[in-house]
């Protein structure tokens, strides 16, 4: 997952099923490894349920064997588990603050990374760590160890390398002429220097193209200065090539360098992700000094190219300074949105229906990113949220905390 809408959502889900409690020991979480038999799976929940037939205090045991049951009733579903896996959390969770206020709720989520293990709790809160693990950010990274004798290529996820191609060179080493002469020796072992860069950037190529959609950078290390020429004399794909980020001296070679580069490489690996979004908002001004029908700002303007179809990126601020409240006439299904500074309070004294008079009405709050990002889904735009307490945040804070990179103009009529 990148910094996009999905991940917001899911994270979203993972901080809301952080907070909830159960009255008791009571709330159930379930991971299913993909592969797992769903019934299997149904007939170890009905050992749990006779299981639970023991538990003293009888509004728990109730409410443990009902979410048993509802999870039951759910798997059944399924004829087969999803390619992930699946993860169901159930439980009776309090609705106010007297006893007996309890509701069953039920989330069964079909995970964005493979469930490595089956397992089985009932705690008084939800046991959400699997998934606030997958929730972490795993971009890939290619790195290249190297010097004269030979490189290795490694790809770099969250903080788990792993080494997809050794190339060894056959260049001899300086100074051993052994009865030519030194300026022949030394072409040759330039040439030698030359096909062995060449093969290197070949099997990198090989190794890290099939990645580059989800390759944030490329880091290049090693001991001396052939790191360097291997950079400056354009032996990878230029695709490879825009996204070297670093090229870093190490005192080891091969796998040691590889570790040695992950390690020197931290730093500048946390700000990567950074950079992306400083880059996104850098867009957006650059286009506005420019081009300026080509951005949208504001959320009704960036709402109105998002409904046109016209929006193809947009950045929103994690923490927008707005909310909308969908406002409806229970009378007649009148309804109507506004946006209101999340600061204040919504002032909706006095609202009196346009269409029938009436001045009842329930209100609804609507989580902006949220309603964005269903608003992407259906127009094909990118939704990108972008950290706030930045500098760029606060550039696109000034632009009302929300901004959409447009595919053409939109002009008023
Ligand atoms: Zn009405």
């Amino acid at each position: 997952m990148s910094l996009t809408y999905e991940r917001y959502e899911f994270k979203k889900l993972i901080k809301e099923l952080k907070g909830k409690r159960g009255r008791g020991t009571e709330l159930i979480s379930l991971y299913i490894p993909p592969g797992r038999n769903v019934y299997d799976v149904i007939k170890y929940l009905r050992d749990e349920y006779d299981q639970a037939s023991n538990i003293k205090d009888k509004l728990t045991r109730k409410n443990v064997q009902s979410a048993i049951e509802s999870i039951i009733q759910r798997l059944k579903l399924y004829r087969k588990v999803p390619e992930h896996g699946l993860v169901v959390f159930c439980g009776a969770i309090p609705q106010g603050k007297d006893r007996g206020t309890e509701k069953i709720e039920i989330y069964v989520i079909e995970p964005p990374e493979p469930v490595r293990s089956f397992q089985y709790v009932c705690d008084h809160e939800f046991y959400v760590e699997p998934l606030e693990e997958m929730a972490k950010e795993k971009k890939a990274y290619g790195l290249i160890v190297m010097d004269r004798g030979g490189g290795v290529i490694a790809v770099l996820r969250g903080p788990n390398y792993k080494i997809v191609d050794w190339v060894t060179s056959d260049i001899p080493p300086k100074h051993s002429a052994g009865g030519q002469s030194q300026r022949r020796f030394e072409r040759i072992r330039e040439e030698r220097v030359h096909d062995f860069f060449k093969r290197l950037g070949k099997r990198a190529n090989e190794a890290l193209l099939p990645l580059e959609g989800e390759l944030e950078g490329i880091i290049i290390g090693g001991p001396g200065d052939a790191r360097e020429k291997f950079e400056e004399g354009n032996f990878l794909d230029y695709r490879l090539q825009k996204k070297i980020i670093a090229n870093i001296p190490l005192s080891y070679t091969e796998e040691q360098g590889v570790r040695e580069l992950v390690m020197k490489a931290e730093d500048l690996l946390k700000e990567s992700s950074l950079y992306k979004e400083k880059a996104l908002v850098e867009e957006v001004f650059r286009l506005l000094a420019k081009e300026p029908g080509k951005v949208a700002y504001g959320i009704s303007e960036v709402e109105k190219a998002l409904k046109a179809g016209a929006a193809e990126k947009v950045l929103v601020l994690e923490d927008i300074p707005v909310k909308k409240v969908r406002i409806r006439c229970p009378q007649c299904g009148y309804e109507e949105q506004r946006i209101i500074r999340k600061d204040r309070e919504a002032s909706l004294s006095g609202w009196q229906c346009p269409n029938c008079g009436g001045t009842v009405y329930e209100v609804e709050e609507v989580d902006i990113i949220e309603h964005l990002g269903e608003m992407g889904k259906q127009s094909g735009a990118e939704i990108y949220v972008i950290s706030s307490g930045t500098e760029w945040g606060m550039q696109l804070k000034a632009l009302g905390g929300v901004a959409a990179v447009l595919r053409y103009e939109l002009r008023e009529y």
